[in-house]
């Protein structure tokens, strides 16, 4: 009997150590401090930096990474638990050096990076003396690569890449961006694209404006890269490779998202739920009355069904060691996700009524980004497809006129087998 949902003592003192950091110490700064990416700022310096160095004195830096790149090596189910503490706060990812994109692109870069391109990025990425951009989506359409045109052309021993990239997250703080390019048009995209490493003050890098979600900061850049020069040096895992490095880093990356969502949706059940018990209208409690309940009921059971369907997914990842024999637990997970931190943030907003509609609440926000959540990385329709053909590759198909379980037939076969008794 192998079935445990218990988390080991050591450890469980480790994350009553985060949490009560996370809120007393980090979940404060998302009130005063911009951007969590903006590192150079002043308030990031004073504030921030101080709460990085006691992480990593704690020994929890970085921990999506293994020893040899300066992280703990949890694991994926160590790693769950903590994120969903970190999920709470903006700011939290970062102050425990675990923070999307970089996150990702510190992966893909240790997976593939030459010894040249880790001292150069991946080094003082890991320390957060810089932030990263991954650049994929394009403006004239995310969920198809197919419809790529950004391209980089062989030009003697460089490449010149023209093209715009949308949505990038973080370009306007970004050090370097990981993009992605065709370089072979007279092939498919899966087979003709390549990943470059394009350092952020390259001529002809230039963003044309930055888009805002909800009321955050304007991260996502729309970008343009105009003739832009690069060496053989720049190139991110080797010609046509881009989907195999992409791969690396979404796969992992839809799960940590998960991960902190599961802290987003907790912190706007417990909100919803202080409500309900505080709130008196017609005479009674909210919490009294029999639909309030029902949200109550419904937001905890749909957060741990998602928290368990999470946890079993980070624990295949670390029995396998493959994220290509998760992909329908992770894809799962990622179509799940919006529709779980959706609901439950938008019955915190309702309960609340005027004031949670508000900007003085942090409910409107939630439901735009349970929104962003169903596109980042992929979009839901994507990944529900993802999980049906996975499913099905499980089934065949029955060439009788009638299937086996079709109630007559069902009936003849057992009459046939218990005729002897019967
Ligand atoms: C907050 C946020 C951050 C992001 N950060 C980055 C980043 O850092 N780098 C980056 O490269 N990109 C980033 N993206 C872009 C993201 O990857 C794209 O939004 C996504 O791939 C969808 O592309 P699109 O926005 O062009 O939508 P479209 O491709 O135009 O999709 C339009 C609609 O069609 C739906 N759809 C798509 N495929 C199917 C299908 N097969 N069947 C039915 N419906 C379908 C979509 O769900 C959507 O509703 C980010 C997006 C968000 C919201």
């Amino acid at each position: 009997m192998a079935w445990d949902f218990e988390t080991d003592p050591d450890f469980a003192l480790e994350l009553e150590w985060i949490d009560q950091f996370v809120s007393e110490e980090v979940e404060p700064l998302d009130h005063v401090l911009g951007s969590p990416w903006d590192i150079h700022a002043p308030g990031f310096q004073t504030l921030v930096r101080p709460l990085q160095r006691i992480v990593k004195a704690r020994g929890l830096w970085a921990c999506h990474l293994g020893p040899e790149l300066g992280g703990q090596g949890f694991g994926q189910v160590k790693l769950a638990l903590m994120n969903e503490i970190l999920g709470r706060s903006e700011f939290a990812p970062v102050v425990f050096g675990a923070q999307a994109p970089d996150s990702g692109n510190s992966e893909i870069l240790a997976h593939y990076g030459t010894v040249e391109q880790k001292s150069r990025y991946l080094a003082p990425l890991l320390a957060n003396d810089i932030v990263s951009c991954f650049a994929m989506t394009e403006p004239q359409g995310g969920a198809d690569p197919k419809q790529f045109k950004t391209l980089a052309q062989r030009d003697g021993d460089q490449w010149v890449l023209t093209g715009e990239k949308w949505f990038a997250s973080n370009a306007r703080y970004a050090d370097f961006y990981i993009v992605m390019a065709i370089t072979d048009p007279d092939v498919t995209v899966y087979q003709g694209a390549t990943m470059f490493i394009v350092p952020a003050s390259t001529p002809g890098v230039r963003i044309l404006r930055n888009v805002g979600c909800g009321d955050g900061e304007q991260t996502h850049a729309y970008v343009s890269f105009d003739k832009v020069r690069l060496d053989e040096c720049n190139v991110l895992g080797g010609v046509g490779q881009a989907f195999a490095v992409a791969q690396v880093r979404l796969g992992g990356g839809r799960v940590h998202h998960a991960m902190r969502v599961i802290g987003q949706a907790g912190k706007a059940l417990d909100a919803l739920c202080e409500r309900a018990l505080s709130r008196t209208t017609q005479g009674s409690l909210l919490a009294e009355k029999q639909m309030i309940q029902e949200r109550i009921a419904d937001s905890w059971i749909e957060l741990e069904q998602f928290r368990l369907l999470v946890m079993r997914t980070a624990w295949r990842i670390d029995k396998y060691q493959d994220y290509r024999k998760v992909r329908k637990d992770i894809s799962a997970v990622k179509a799940a996700m919006p529709k779980v931190l959706h609901d439950i943030a938008a019955r915190a907003l309702h309960i609340h009524g005027s004031i949670g509609a508000s900007n003085e609440m942090p409910f409107a926000n939630l439901v735009n980004r349970a929104f962003q959540m169903g596109l980042a990385d992929g979009p839901t329709e994507v990944h529900k497809v993802t999980v049906a053909k996975q499913v099905l590759r499980d089934y065949s198909p029955s060439t009788a006129l009638f299937p086996a379980y079709h109630r007559p037939t069902a009936q003849a076969a057992a009459r046939e087998k218990f005729k002897a008794q019967l």
